[in-house]
């Protein structure tokens, strides 16, 4: 196959901000392969978790690296690109942008989407949660009302832990409530809280109805995971502790969930690995995003019947998204019913 990658930037509309940082803007790349006169996309978005961020050049310049291996392989050889990768120990994020890319060829080929080829029920899609960063109290009343005028929200997911502390966290998900009294509520703490800031956190969330916790503890603090959920009356999932397959067994029992990503994963290949060594550990499974296009959600709804929570939003908030795919109803991202992927240059793109 050939292979050709363009970098993009998206914008969003409203900046992010987690317990790490803000994110106005990123590089993205589109990744598009060629074999036997059909187009394969894919994409690889930035992203900084474990030992080495993943950035837009790294991705560029491996995508170049990698490119003579993969001229003299078929979309059809997933095995053996993916035995060439793990040898090469080439970043997740690209081997998730040429995954998804063969993935999106193979259904071209076959003329089916991908939900179909899995034979995936599309009724069994839950809601997306939205995502409200952190914020002056004042701020995420502004955010959530943005949300709830934007499309019919069922969910927020509101981002805490703070640098000014759980008082500021408290206040926040207060001033959310306030003004999404309806919605069912998600927090993700992105790590930054230490074990007795969660255990009083976890508490207090369950008795403001909020359904689950998010990466309460930082990525390296997994030991203490056990003794908070001896004490959480909330479920705990992770994101930034669970990377890929590997992670999930010692995992098991000592959080509720994981939060799958395509470009943590390394694609659709090894999230549907993820899916199912989460359930075969007794463990609940989420499908997550970074700074995403149309393209990666699209490509996460085509596995969204698989999971129990949906938080694809990141091109929910793109000003400038070159993409179209998956579309949302009653507050659900659903993937439409063309070849692959189905995802489409936008009008305003081309
Ligand atoms: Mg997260």
């Amino acid at each position: 196959m050939q292979i050709e990658a363009e970098i993009f930037t998206v914008t969003k509309r409203f900046p992010l901000t987690i317990s790490r940082g803000t994110v106005a803007q990123t590089a993205n790349v589109w990744v598009r392969i060629y074999h036997d006169g059909i187009e394969g996309w894919g994409e690889a978005s930035p992203f900084h978790v474990g030992d080495r961020p993943q950035s837009t050049e790294t991705i560029k310049d491996t995508l170049q690296q990698i490119t003579p291996f993969l001229q003299a392989l078929s979309p059809l050889q997933r095995q053996k690109v993916e035995e060439i990768f793990t040898k090469a120990q080439i970043p997740s994020a690209v081997r998730a942008s040429v995954d998804i890319a063969m993935h999106d060829w193979l259904g071209k080929r076959a003329g089916l989407p991908l939900w179909q080829m899995w034979g995936l029920d599309k009724n069994a899609i839950v809601p997306t949660s939205v995502t409200v960063g952190i914020n002056s109290p004042e701020g995420a009343k502004t955010r959530t009302q943005d949300w709830l005028k934007f499309m019919d929200v069922r969910v927020l997911k509101v981002k805490l832990g703070s640098p000014n502390g759980i008082d500021a966290d408290r206040k926040m998900l207060m001033a959310v409530r306030e003004e999404a009294p309806r919605q069912d509520l998600y927090v993700d703490a992105n790590g930054g809280w230490g074990l007795e800031e969660a255990i009083e956190m976890c508490s207090w969330l369950a008795k403001q109805g909020v359904k689950y916790v998010e990466q309460p503890l930082a990525r390296g603090m997994e030991k203490s995971l056990a003794a908070l959920k001896a004490r959480s009356p909330l479920p705990i999932f992770v994101d930034e502790s669970c990377l890929t397959s590997s992670d999930i067994p010692q995992l098991a029992n000592v959080v509720d969930g994981i939060n799958i990503k395509l470009m943590k994963a390394g694609g659709l290949t090894e999230a549907m690995r993820m899916i199912h060594t989460a359930r075969a550990c007794g463990l609940q499974v989420m499908l997550g995003c970074y700074s995403d296009s149309t393209l990666l959600n699209t490509a996460a709804a085509q596995l969204a019947p698989l999971a129990d929570y949906l938080d694809l939003d990141s091109h929910l908030n793109l000003i400038n998204d070159p993409f179209t795919g998956a579309w949302v109803q009653e507050g659900k991202i659903l993937p439409n019913d063309l070849p692959g992927l189905g995802v489409q240059r936008s009008a305003s793109a081309t």
